[in-house]
């Protein structure tokens, strides 16, 4: 369930609490894991720095142990994504990745994760994000499982269709108005193919 106030106004220590209580809590070792992780994406968020290669990747792979969803490509499945849209805080593969750039960057905002630098704000927006949640979120529409997990000879048009429904703009709006720390809250907007422009 995700918050419905400005996550950005709130102090790191407060946005980690956020992600510790979503974290798996399995067993003790798991726990402990979990913590330290923790402790490493607070360091990484509140030090201001850009990140870029294997400083990023590894900022990236503490953010996977709290979804591990983003370990698989959020339009089709693919193993280890390594590109991400900061509309929406998702990971995909490079063929998907493909789609996403013809959308246009007011659909979809897309950067590398190991060849793009990441600021400061950029790290709090995919820290927001995760595929789980777009996931979630675009169940809650109703919106086919088709367009979950999208076969790659369909992929092209799927893909454009699902990020021009009502329901993904809705979800890439909310994360919009995190970004800039405005009150929000995200209610499901019921799935609906728009026409693309
Ligand atoms: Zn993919």
């Amino acid at each position: 369930m995700r918050t419905t106030v400005g996550l950005r106004s709130l102090p790191i220590a407060s946005l980690l609490q956020i992600f510790t209580s979503a974290a798996p809590h399995s067993g003790d070792a798991e726990l402990q894991e979990t913590q330290l992780s923790m402790a490493a994406l607070a360091q990484a968020l509140a030090s201001e720095t850009t990140l870029y290669g294997a400083e990023a990747v590894k900022f990236f792979n503490e953010l996977a142990k709290t979804d591990p969803a983003n370990k698989l490509c959020v339009d089709c499945g693919a193993h280890n994504p390594i590109w991400a849209s900061l509309s929406y805080g998702t990971y995909f593969c490079l063929e998907c990745s493909g789609v996403h750039r013809s959308l246009g960057v007011h659909i979809s905002f897309v950067r590398s994760v190991n060849m793009d630098s990441w600021n400061t704000e950029q790290q709090q927006k995919m820290a927001r994000g995760g595929n789980s949640g777009l996931v979630d979120y675009l169940r809650q529409c109703q919106m086919p499982e088709a367009y979950h997990r999208i076969p790659e000879s369909e992929a092209r048009r799927q893909i454009a269709e699902k990020y021009h429904t009502e329901s993904a703009t809705a979800y890439r709006e909310h994360m919009g108005r995190l970004a800039r720390g405005e009150p929000t809250s995200l209610v499901p907007v019921m799935f609906e193919v728009k026409t693309a422009p």
